[in-house]
């Protein structure tokens, strides 16, 4: 079925377009028009007045696993009124979507590829079959490694780095995951032994190895065997006031290799005014221009009530203090990784709260090249991923910001640098941001961009002063060629179910290879901590298919595709 989009502004950083132009789609790709006519079309989407973008691309989101499970459990007496009227528990309240809402709220903005970054290897499966239940939205998990004792274990002993290699690629093979992310490197497992303070060259208690040893050792890793994603790393020290100290030290732990720092606007804090907090985005943005193969997503906070949910379960424990209602769960899983869920709710009229606001905007603004800075708000942790469209426009719109900013605590806006920024992200920064970068980052050649060839995932946006209005409820979204939201129908711009269910649901993986004679080597030592064979982490491509219903795309490993 041949459909084209007609008459609207392509923006395409990853294609150099930026034009007025059809657009054409072949069922599930887009596809050259040169010799094609409106004669040719089954379908004519009418685009004059929109933008017509890939669809959106979201690297840091948490949208499946066991940590939600709990946070639900724990969160259930604070389902508003509207959802408890409607009776729809799945729907929770805005900031814990079930799955299957938080995929339609994905697409009804344009999304259409969401990755979950912190997979447990032991609870992969209720990951997978969690992320399952998004019809129509493409996913994706990162490994999480650097607390595991059979790594610890083997980096104490000077395990050779091809061993090493073999077992990170064994691991993100068995869990289906596209990447590895490390959550405050060796700290979660030194907690467990009474650790109560831990930075970048703290030994382990049991082990002796350094985070930055944990850091070297995993990005060399990552690079090694092909993984596109470099190192995902969550730094030490969390939220703690002059943790910049931590995340420079984290850099130069990396020793040159590429890393992502994770909603770094919480790794970004000095410790230099009377309020004891202050502002490094300016430190850190200076470290990421002596080191270019560092990239940040910021993980925004917006005012309001939220859950935080992370594996950082030494800073959960601590954060529990600050617990809004006051109530949270600390949660040992196999001791692989930890989870601590802290309900949070962050003020406009509290210095921290608003000077942690005009950190995450001053690391957009502060960071000239769009492609090595991320939209997130680690939803939920700093806000709901809903709340992005509003953002584009704090980014995009200097006076609306500035309104913004003087309704802030007066002494966090008085410590920020906020004020003087004038920069405004353009239509086609915001693209690179939110599509063709996050395409290049997870190494997928097929996403993110409008040249023949790619995938047919496209959002046809209504131009709008109001970036905000703009960008959050798109006209026509395509997903894998199918039309999901099309406002000239009488779903208006809401997704229609039939054609998500249609889709179905696809997770991306990487293609790693590894010696299985090595893994061999390891399974002895992998089950004397466990309480279950190393085997059963392994889920198949069976299994995702008709077990856990979801198929998967391997994407190549190597480099960079742009
Ligand atoms: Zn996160």
């Amino acid at each position: 079925m041949k459909t084209l989009i007609q008459g609207g502004r392509l923006i395409d950083p990853a294609g150099d377009i930026d034009c007025v132009a059809d657009l054409w789609l072949d069922d599930s790709q887009i596809v050259a028009s040169e010799s094609l006519s409106a004669a040719d079309a089954d379908r004519i989407v009418h685009a004059d007045g929109c933008v017509v973008m890939a669809g959106g691309i979201d690297i840091h989101t948490h949208i499946g696993g066991g940590k939600l499970a709990i946070a639900r459990l724990l969160m259930q007496d604070c389902i508003d009124d509207d959802a408890r009227a409607t009776a729809r528990m799945a729907a929770m309240v805005d900031y814990l979507p079930s799955a299957a809402v938080a995929a339609t709220r994905y697409l009804e903005m344009g999304y259409t590829t969401a990755f979950e970054p912190a997979v447990i290897p032991c609870n992969a499966r209720a990951a997978h079959a969690e992320m399952a239940d998004m019809p129509g939205l493409t996913t994706g998990g990162f490994c999480l490694l650097g607390n595991d004792d059979l790594l610890l274990k083997l980096i104490a002993d000077s395990a050779p780095q091809a061993l090493i290699n073999d077992y990170v690629a064994w691991m993100v093979t068995a869990t289906q995951s596209i990447a590895v992310k490390v959550v405050n490197p060796g700290g979660i497992s030194a907690f467990k032994f009474g650790q109560r303070e831990f930075d970048v060259d703290t030994p382990h208690p049991k082990y002796g190895v350094t985070p930055s040893k944990i850091i070297r050792t995993l990005a060399r890793a990552v690079a090694e065997i092909g993984l596109v994603h470099p190192l995902h790393i969550h730094a030490s020290n969390l939220g703690v006031p002059g943790n910049i100290r931590s995340t420079i030290a984290t850099i130069e732990a990396a020793d040159g290799y590429p890393i992502h720092l994770t909603h770094a606007q919480f790794h970004c804090y000095g410790d230099d005014s009377e309020h004891g907090m202050s502002s490094a985005a300016d430190q850190l943005v200076a470290a990421m221009a002596r080191h270019p193969k560092v990239t940040i997503d910021v993980g925004q906070i917006m005012f309001g009530q939220t859950v935080t949910i992370s594996a950082d379960e030494p800073h959960q424990f601590d954060n529990r203090n600050f617990a809004s209602p006051r109530k949270s769960a600390i949660v040992d899983i196999e001791c692989e990784a930890g989870c601590g869920v802290v309900p949070f709710r962050y003020r406009r009229r509290q210095f921290v709260h608003s000077l942690q606001w005009a950190i995450g905007l001053e690391l957009f603004l502060m960071v000239d090249d769009p492609s090595r800075v991320f939209l997130t708000t680690d939803h939920p942790n700093g806000a709901p991923f809903t709340a992005y469209p509003h953002l584009l426009r704090l980014l995009g719109d200097r006076s609306f910001r500035e309104t913004a900013l003087a309704e802030i605590h007066a002494d966090a806006a008085a410590a920020s640098s906020l004020g003087g920024i004038t920069r405004e992200y353009s239509l086609s920064e915001i693209a690179t941001m939110t599509r063709s970068a996050p395409a290049s980052i997870m190494g997928l050649p097929g996403h993110g961009r409008l040249t023949g060839g790619a995938i047919a995932d496209v959002a046809v946006y209504q131009m709008d002063d109001d970036l905000e209005k703009m960008f959050r409820r798109p006209r026509h979204v395509f997903a894998g060629g199918q039309h999901v939201i099309d406002s000239d129908s009488n779903h208006g711009g809401r997704i229609d179910l039939d054609v998500a269910r249609r889709i179905g649901h696809q997770t991306l993986t990487a293609g790693v290879s590894f010696d299985p004679s090595s893994v061999d080597r390891l399974r002895d030592q992998y089950n004397s901590h466990s309480t279950f064979d190393m085997e059963r982490l392994w889920i198949s491509d069976d299994e995702m298919d008709s077990v856990l219903c979801s198929r998967v795309a391997k994407q190549p490993a190597g480099s960079r595709v742009r």
